[in-house]
């Protein structure tokens, strides 16, 4: 194993940025390494908060450990090292027509990641988040040495360690429940709605037998409506296996962000009409292009330049829904804001400690970095907070602790169960000190 390296590490959109170290373990015995100084696990590092590192803080990335320990047809598990890479893992189950259920939009995000991120893939409503398909994990601590953790041994650990940023220490191997593959190719069908309020009605009616189910807006038009499309994918029939993914261009915004970015309304409107001209059809899609589809989509990101940009995503409950697209309207008018990517989704799950679950509507938006986004997205917490809502922690590079607070009841629930298990606190992030953790 090579020695730590010093260096840099922002997030997805260059949101949060700190210097630590960088050690690229191959045995698990790297823990040894850890006296004395903070750690914290790290997967492919693609979140846009700054969760696998943080300012002097070893970040242990964990892609050396990618093997498939065990699978089990008839029970419909696999157990895995957790820098498994979700397309590595869709290679192995789908040509065996298995699928993990719920599938964030990139191929080279790991198992460890989305576990302690507790992610969701295209319907959290239908499939819940990943933290929901966990059977057991192997967590290593450098206080505890190896734990395993299953709903029958330290159950409140598991609780604690799915959707804990990788506070608890660092999981190495995961047990998952899988699904069958319901098709190797599904028929994506775009329903066009005129605004974000048609969005949410077709997003409701359309809950019944969709496989995937999210709906993407232009909010660069005027007034500001949110025109769109409602993507609503069903299996076709067929075979249920599927092929890998094809090769696919590196998601690397470090290298190949634009020097300038061009994320501006008018730079918008041209590539929310391009995106659109491409979606508007249905199309029929091989399961791996439905799981992955920014997989061949990094450019999106780059066209926010060095700046890059800022993500923000509330689940507000449904009765508060049509009062929070109002005032999200009037908010982007009064800061002269314009979202690159806005994104809705039903969700589902069950909330606690600081999981982002829960029954209600799910609001995703970009915008480019700067003094202005920053100024919206303050206001955008108090927002979230009137109406109920809570913001997603992995996917927000500026969120303060005061806002978490307000939102999540269970935040001081999650920081004495967390200073129990470990109260020298081993395991620090960026994320971990802004929220105050
Ligand atoms: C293109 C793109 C699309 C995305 N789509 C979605 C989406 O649809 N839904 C969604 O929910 N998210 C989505 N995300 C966000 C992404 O799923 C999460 O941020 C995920 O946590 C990233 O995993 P990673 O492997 O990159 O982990 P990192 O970013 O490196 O780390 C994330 C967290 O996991 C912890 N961690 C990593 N490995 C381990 C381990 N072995 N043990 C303990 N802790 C560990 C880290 O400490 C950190 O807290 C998307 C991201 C991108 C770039």
């Amino acid at each position: 194993m090579s020695a730590p390296v010093a260096r840099t590490f922002h997030s997805l959109g260059f949101g949060e940025s700190a210097r630590g170290r960088w050690l690229v373990p191959d045995r698990l015995r790297f823990l040894d390494a850890l006296p004395g100084v903070p750690g914290i696990p790290r997967g492919a590092g693609l979140s846009l908060a700054g969760a696998g590192f943080g300012e002097d803080v070893l970040a242990l990335d964990m892609r050396r450990f990618d093997r498939i320990l065990a699978f089990d047809p008839g029970a419909g598990t696999i157990t895995v090292e957790a820098g498994i890479t979700l397309g590595k893992l869709f290679r192995f189950l789908a040509p065996r027509g298995w699928q993990i259920a719920a599938q964030p939009g990139h191929p080279d995000i790991t198992v460890g990641g989305c576990i302690a991120g507790n992610v969701h893939g295209k319907n959290p409503l239908a499939h819940g988040c990943f933290g929901r398909w966990v059977l057991e994990l192997d967590l290593i601590h450098p206080d505890h040495g190896r734990l395993v953790l299953s709903a029958d041994e330290r159950a409140d650990l598991l609780e604690l360690t799915i959707g804990g940023f990788g506070l608890t220490g660092v999981i190495a191997t995961a047990t998952i429940l899988l699904q069958p593959m319901p098709g190797g190719r599904m028929r994506v069908e775009p329903v066009p709605v005129a605004s974000l309020e048609a969005a949410v009605e077709t997003l409701i009616d359309r809950q019944g037998d969709a496989d995937q189910l999210y709906s993407w807006h232009d909010m660069a038009t005027s007034g500001r409506r949110g025109p769109g499309l409602v993507f609503h994918g069903r299996p076709l029939n067929g075979p249920r296996s599927a092929l890998p993914l094809a090769s696919y261009p590196a998601l690397n915004p470090e290298l190949w962000a634009l020097p300038v970015g061009v994320m501006n309304r008018p730079g918008i409107a041209v590539v929310n009409l391009a995106q659109s001209l491409r979606w508007r059809r249905p199309r029929e899609l091989g399961a791996a292009e439905a799981a992955f589809p920014f997989a061949r989509l990094p450019y999106y990101f780059y066209l926010y330049g060095r700046k890059g940009f800022l993500e923000h995503q509330t689940l507000v409950p449904w009765a508060a829904a049509p009062a929070y697209l109002t005032s999200l309207r009037r908010l982007f008018d009064r800061h002269g804001v314009t979202p690159g990517l806005f994104v809705m989704k039903p969700f589902g799950g069950s909330p606690g400690l600081l999981r982002f679950e829960g029954e209600g509507l799910s609001v995703a938006l970009e915008a480019a970095g700067g003094e202005q986004a920053r100024t919206l997205f303050t206001e955008l917490d108090a927002l979230d907070a009137d109406h109920g809502g809570r913001a997603n922690l992995i996917k927000d590079a500026r969120l303060p602790a005061r806002a978490v607070a307000a939102q999540y009841p269970g935040l001081d629930e999650f920081r004495r169960r967390l200073a129990a298990f470990d109260p020298r606190r081993r395991m620090r992030s960026s994320l971990s000190r802004r929220l105050e953790l």
